[in-house]
């Protein structure tokens, strides 16, 4: 066995070494709590694997999010050395099915080029096929209709009932239903409704994100010889995270492991992907279906304090349905106390946080890697966003995990402009790349492309197809003359970039020169948005050639370091291919981040404060650990989308899974935030979960009495009703007020408080709010 190998199986504990050398064929069960070296066991795994003789290209990992198998990639390499890291497959369910699916696309009736619909593609289907089941007429199997119809205008009920039915849609695939199943079932709508939806996406050339793992069991299943291949390839698989995994997952798995060379590691207690159809049976099934398992028990926390271990085992020790009760120990010192803060608002949290983070990181001395160290958690996206603005006025470096960068408008919009270039293109991109480079007001801009939709309807043939002979005038039509020469030179702009990817050799300089074509109305319409996340803020009086600058930069820089940089660890953009595989590789690559939500941080920022979802955390670990935000109604955050409040038992339970593994993230220092009032100044209260936390291991500061916390709420109102008393004389005081809207002085505070902040808004924000509220 290599010296780095052993080196690294020895400084194992008994029992993680154990299971790392259990022998090669039998089924492994590694259940442990967090901390325990679950993931430092499999790697351990792997090493016994290689030195068994598998091959790395014949090793798949799999594991939930881009963040944990970039995690798992680098310890590997840090012991098996880059090349061998690089060649073993690290996967994500999602990623590992697509690539798959890819490969055999013709067996499942679509070609390799078949794109992936995210939520509005897959709305747009929903919606057609209601139409059609309304209308009476099944659809057509030889995909006659277009995507351009998918467009048409639609109400508001209808709305509503697309929604209906996309939820209907999305359990019937996570539960791996068929049309033929609702038939029997008797719901015949319903059944009809599927058909539909999976009959447009055939004849669209798509599938949606379930598909992906469905049509990989059907491949393995259906297809012989992609079963036998994948036995050759896969000759061993481990699972990381595996109380995640779902049952058409799981499946997957089974199959894949028919060999069984199977490791799996999970916690049932950090089951949080529940809405996703995770299924902690799974550990059940395994034990079924791989009878001569053998189960490995980890029970020694290496990672944080004594206190933040207690305190999270007591706080999970409230949920009933556990299937392993795990004791967990740890030979760590007790640490400081967890320290569970009261802010009155969130821009008193943000201030609690950063004044923290720069008095920590001045304690780092002379380590400059301080900031790395520290990390921002939350419930839900937006409560982020304040620390951003923060952290840039107090030069605090920072990365975002989770921030949509690609879902930026214009960020999109670049995407739909060179996904023209690709073959088997569909309508929407290119409808996409109407909206954005016609340099029309909205509604003009909405009856020219209504008019283009409304032809290729006609004419039973593509958006594109319709937009050509449109602008160039071989129909006539009864646009102005400058409104055709605008259209066509949106068609000039979409043969140029078809070149470009053709002939340009880097997806970076075609990704150049696309940024240059975006016409300079739209890039400044866009300017509040293309700054969302780091760098510098793009004020009012920020010119054309520095947003262009920007958003460059912001692309390239999305590019190099999450994409280019990562080729020498894996393949995700096979540069010297060319662009157009560069392209479709990097198109892949972008579907995999939207379903995950996820931004992979960047490289220049590892000396830098990680702000992220809870779920993104998982498995991940820092010295100090900010929980934001726990507040009742975010953590258990127990509604749904729609708005609808959610609260079972499971629901409960799975946020306490959650709040669970966010304190498990903290190596040394803890700190829980609460607010006491939104930003409409509403009452809001701590969450139910603190008070399952010993007192004896938390230092609250503030107030965590909720009687005491009514009080406050009453007093507040008080307080409320007599400035809104006020509000009007104060408000004429004050220079920067144009106009008074004409309200009723002494009505409800919190509506008063409302219109306060529309019109805080409507007069620029938080600064003439923050200048007003002085004047109090
Ligand atoms: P999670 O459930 O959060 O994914 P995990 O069980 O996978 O946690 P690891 O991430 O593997 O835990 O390990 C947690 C920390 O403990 C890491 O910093 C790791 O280096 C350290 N660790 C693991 N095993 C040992 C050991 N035997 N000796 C010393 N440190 C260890
Ligand atoms: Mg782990």
């Amino acid at each position: 066995m290599p010296e780095e190998y052993s080196k690294y199986l020895q400084s194992l504990n008994d029992r993680q070494r154990e299971a790392a050398c259990t022998d090669i064929s039998t089924p492994l069960m590694i259940v442990a709590g967090p901390g325990s070296g679950k993931t430092s066991t499999m790697v351990g795994r792997i090493l016994v694997l290689l030195n068994e003789g598998i091959s790395p290209s014949n090793i798949l990992a799999m594991t939930f999010t881009t963040a944990a198998a970039a995690e798992m990639r680098s310890r590997i390499a840090a012991v098996a050395g880059k090349a061998t890291a690089k060649e073993i497959t690290i996967s994500t369910f999602h990623s590992f099915s697509l690539q798959l699916c890819r490969t055999h696309a013709e067996k499942l009736d679509r070609t390799s080029e078949f794109l992936i619909y995210g939520q509005g593609q897959q709305r747009k289907a929903v919606i057609e096929s209601i139409r059609l089941l309304e209308n009476g007429k099944s659809r057509q199997k030889d995909g006659a209709l277009l995507n351009g119809e998918m467009s048409t205008t639609v109400t508001t009920p209808q709305k509503d009932k697309a929604k209906k039915w996309q939820k209907f849609v999305t359990q019937a695939k996570a539960l791996g239903r068929t049309s033929a199943k609702y038939c029997e079932l008797g719901n015949k709508i319903g059944a009809e409704i599927l058909e539909n939806y999976n009959n447009i996406l055939k004849s669209c050339n798509a599938f949606d994100y379930h598909d992906l793992i469905s049509c990989s069991v059907k491949l393995l299943t259906d297809f012989p010889d992609v079963f036998k291949e994948s036995q050759v390839t896969w000759k061993a698989i481990v699972i990381d995270e595996f109380q995640d995994t779902s049952a058409m997952q799981y499946t997957l798995l089974r199959i894949l492991a028919s060999h069984h060379k199977i490791t799996i590691v999970g916690d049932d207690d950090q089951s949080i992907f529940g809405f996703n159809g995770a299924d902690i049976s799974g550990f059940t099934s395994f034990r079924n279906d791989f009878p001569n398992y053998k189960e490995v028990r980890l029970n020694k926390n290496y990672r944080s304090t004594r206190c933040i271990v207690q305190a999270a085992s007591s706080l999970i020790q409230n949920n009933t349905n556990r299937c392993q009760l795990k004791d967990i120990i740890t030979d760590n010192s007790s640490g400081s106390k967890i320290i569970i803060k009261e802010c009155h608002n969130e821009d008193a949290q943000c201030a609690f946080v950063v004044d923290k983070i720069l008095e920590i990181s001045s304690n780092y001395s002379a380590s400059n890697c301080s900031y790395g160290n520290i990390a921002i958690l939350y419930r839900r996206q937006i409560s982020g966003k304040a620390f951003q603005l923060a952290f840039r006025e107090r030069k605090i470096p920072f990365n975002i995990h989770g921030v949509a960068f690609y879902r930026k408008k214009v960020v999109r919009t670049i995407i739909a402009m060179l996904r023209t270039s690709l073959p088997d293109c569909d309508d929407l991109p290119y409808r996409r790349v109407f909206k954005a480079l016609l340099p029309f007001e909205k509604d003009q801009k909405k009856r020219v492309i209504d008019h283009v939709d409304k032809i290729s309807t006609i004419r039973k043939c593509s958006f594109i197809s319709a937009a050509t002979d449109i602008f160039n005038a071989k129909i006539s039509g009864t646009f102005k003359r400058s409104q055709l020469t605008h259209g066509r030179k949106v068609l000039m702009t979409l043969e140029v970039i078809l070149k470009l990817i053709h002939r340009e050799k880097s997806i970076s300089a075609v990704i150049n020169s696309v940024v240059n074509m975006i016409p300079e109305k739209y890039l400044l319409e866009q300017r509040a948005v293309i700054d969302v996340d780091g760098g510098t803020l793009l004020n009012e009086d920020c010119d054309i050639r520095s947003v262009r600058q920007y958003l460059l930069d912001d692309v390239s820089q999305f590019l190099s370091s999450n994409l280019l940089v990562e080729k020498g660890e894996r393949e995700v953009l096979p540069e010297e291919k060319g662009c157009i595989s560069t392209l479709k590789a990097f198109i892949d690559y972008l579907s995999e981040r939207e379903r995950e939500n996820f931004r992979a941080r960047r490289k220049e920022n590892e000396n830098s404060v990680t702000l992220t979802t809870i779920h993104q955390a998982k498995g991940l670990e820092w010295d100090v650990v900010f929980i934001i935000k726990a507040n009742e109604y975010e953590i258990p955050l127990l509604y749904d989308f729609s708005g609808t409040v959610n609260e079972t038992r499971a629901s409960v339970e799975e946020e306490r899974r959650l709040l669970y593994v966010a304190m498990t993230r903290a190596r040394q220092n803890l700190f829980i935030l609460y607010v006491m009032m939104d930003s409409k100044w509403q009452m809001l209260q701590p969450s139910r979960f603190l008070k399952e936390i010993p007192l004896h291991l938390i230092e609250i500061q503030g107030e965590l009495n909720l009687q005491e916390l009514q009080v406050k709420n009453e007093v507040h109102q008080k307080e409320i009703a007599q400035f809104s008393g006020d509000l009007r004389t104060k408000m004429q005081q004050s220079k920067d007020v144009v106009s008074v809207p004409d309200y009723e002085v002494n009505n409800d505070a919190n509506e008063a408080s409302n219109e306060l902040i529309d019109i805080a808004e409507a007069s620029n924000g938080s600064d003439f709010l923050r200048r007003f509220l002085s004047l109090m």
